[in-house]
Parts: C-alpha cells; structure tokens; sequence
C-alpha cells in the first residue's frame, strides 16, 4: 500500500519533546519538506545541541516549556495546527527510577491537554507509544493484538502505563471525539544524537568501548531486542503520519539479537580491547522483543533498509566525535 505525503508546505506542526533524540530528527525531515515546526521542550532528557541547526529558520519555532503544565501563551502556539505529535517522555530506564512523577504526568495529563487541542483544531494527533506496553511479552514476536503483560506497580511501570494509559486517551478521544488519531508502538531505536550517558544498552555500551572500559551487559545478556536505526523509524511514523490509518502498528526492524552479542558486535566495531562484563539486570526487564511488522507492510508499506552493522557504525562516528 501507497501512502501519499499528505503534510508539507503550509502545515503547521507542534512536536512535544522535540529536541529528542528521536524526535529532532523527525523534526528535521518535517522542516526538509517544507512544514512550519513548533517544538515544545523543556529539556529534562533533550538537547539544544539536537535543534541548533534550526533555530535560525523561519519556519521553526522552540516554546520551552513543561507540556504536562498544559499548553503555554506563546504566539506560535496561538494558530491552529494541522498535525500534533506526542513525543515528549523521558524513555531510558534510568530516568524510570529518576523521574517517575515525570514520566506519568508527561504519559497522562501532557496527552490529554494535547488531545484537547488537537480536538479544537480539528488536527491530526500522533502518539509516540512503546514496545514496552507489551510489558515482558508472553507472545513472541509482538503483534498489536497482544495486550501485554505489565506489572502495574514495579519501577517500569511509570513509563509502561503511563503510555498505557496515553494510548487509552487517545482511542477514547478518536471515539467519543471524532479526532484524527495515530498510535505507534515504537521498538527499540538507536542513532545520532542519543545522549551517551543516558543508560540505554546501545549508548552505554559504546561509550564504554571507546573508553576501553568494561562493558557491562545487565543479566546473563541472553534477553534480546530488535533494533532499529532512527532512520528508517522516522520513516515509519511519518508514513503512519501521513495516512489515515489510526493503529496502534509496531515500528522498528526484525534484527532481534541479545544483549551480549550486540556487546560483542560494539566492541568489535570500534576495535575496542573492552571486556564484557555482567552486573544486575533491573527488574521485570523483558526476556524478548521482536515486533511483528505486517500490520506496518500491509498498511503503510513500511520497510526498514539499514542494516544493524551500518547504523552501529554510524553511531559509533557521532560517538567518536563527541567524546573526543
Ligand atoms: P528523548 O529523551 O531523547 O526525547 C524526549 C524529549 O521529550 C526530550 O527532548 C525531553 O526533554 C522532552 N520532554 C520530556 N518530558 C517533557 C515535558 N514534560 N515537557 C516538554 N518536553 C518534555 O527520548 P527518545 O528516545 O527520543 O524518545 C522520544 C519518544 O519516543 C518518547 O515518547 C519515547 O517514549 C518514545 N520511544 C522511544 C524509543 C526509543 O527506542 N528511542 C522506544 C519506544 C518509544
């Protein structure tokens, strides 16, 4: 299936949490095809690094501010918006245990203050939801029928019902409201512009190995995810963005592999002498991920193209450079 660009020149776009790391480069290619941008941040996870390019355009807008505050007064936020994007959350697990209020004001109230205005300005609203609302899967791969296995009260659930409940916020407001809605259930997604200290496996494990320190793999490293290079995520929401289809559809790649070969992998990309080492896995971390990308194909006609060694590659660079 064909899906037509449908958000271009003249479009507004207001895309929470915008200076992300997956989010600014969705930010990009929206500027690249001609869209007026307003990214609300308030830089509790992003960079300005990640929007510097930008901020000198006439087309791009930066509102900082806390989006579970509700929307600002702010004169780009004062026109109607064709498009609103929910991608503001804080997604590593460390900031689970550091940000828990955060991260369930950001998952509930911030999504219905912004479904509230895409309700008003008759826009298209765009949910970025997770792979981790399947909670540690009983089903293997994931398909969007599986309702998940997550434990209401443990550390992780601040960031798997929050976006839970985003995504019952969403279908209630498609339902009861007749909004235009999109949920996609993002799997894990590496790439530029990721923080490297921001305790994901892909960060952390290339900064360690570019360090030359131990490389620490959580568990026996057995559990596996399937990774995505931001790229071809990107790609994903903006086909889901720019059809009518509603979701929720996976997003990410079938590359599934455990923590201790991408740990392998890593250390033997940046030709590291780094040994890997194993320390506590954090609890209820899910044993297996791999999306089922049907719906994605049949839908959307979604198809991920950069092989796992080239976009390991890529970040390694950024890396590199950044770290000096
Ligand atoms: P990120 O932390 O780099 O980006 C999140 C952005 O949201 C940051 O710029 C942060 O400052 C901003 N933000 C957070 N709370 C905010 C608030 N209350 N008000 C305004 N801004 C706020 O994370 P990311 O990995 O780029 O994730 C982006 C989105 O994609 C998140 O919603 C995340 O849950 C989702 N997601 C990401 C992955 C992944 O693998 N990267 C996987 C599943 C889902």
């Amino acid at each position: 299936m064909k899906v037509e660009q449908r958000f271009g020149p003249g479009h507004r776009i207001l895309v929470t949490g915008g200076a992300g790391f997956v989010p600014s480069h969705l930010v990009d290619v929206l500027i690249a095809r001609g869209c007026t941008v307003v990214v609300l941040d308030n830089f509790v996870t992003g960079s300005r690094e990640n929007i510097a390019h930008l901020l000198d355009k006439p087309t791009f807008t930066l509102v900082e501010a806390d989006v579970s505050d509700g929307l600002p007064e702010h004169p780009a936020l004062a026109e109607r918006f064709d498009a609103i994007l929910h991608m503001a959350s804080p997604a590593s697990p460390t900031d689970f245990e550091k940000l828990p209020v955060e991260i369930l004001r950001v998952g509930s109230v911030a999504t219905l203050h912004l479904l509230e205005r895409a309700t008003a300005d008759g826009a298209r609203f765009l949910l970025a939801s997770t792979s981790e609302a399947y909670g540690d899967p009983k089903e293997h791969p994931q398909r969007e029928t599986y309702w998940g296995n997550v434990n209401p009260i443990g550390v992780r659930s601040v960031y798997d019902e929050a976006k839970r409940f985003s995504e019952a916020a969403t279908m209630a407001y498609r339902r009861s409201r007749g909004v235009d809605t999109a949920i996609v259930r993002i799997f894990n997604t590496y790439g530029p512009r990721m923080r490297p200290d921001d305790g994901r496996a892909i960060p952390t494990f290339i900064s360690q190995a570019l360090r030359g320190e131990p490389i620490t793999v959580h568990g026996t490293g057995n559990q596996t995810r399937s990774i995505c290079y931001v790229a071809d995520l990107v790609r994903g929401i903006l086909l889901l963005l720019d059809s009518t289809e509603s979701g929720p559809v996976n997003c990410g790649t079938e590359h599934e592999m455990s923590m201790r070969a991408l740990a392998e992998t890593i250390v033997s990309l940046c030709e590291s002498k780094s040994e890997v080492t194993y320390v506590t896995r954090s609890a209820d971390d899910p044993e297996m991920r791999r999306p089922d990308l049907t719906l994605a194909r049949d839908l959307l006609g979604y198809e991920p193209t950069v092989a796992p060694e080239e976009g390991l590659r890529r970040t390694i660079d950024y890396f590199r450079e950044r770290l000096g």
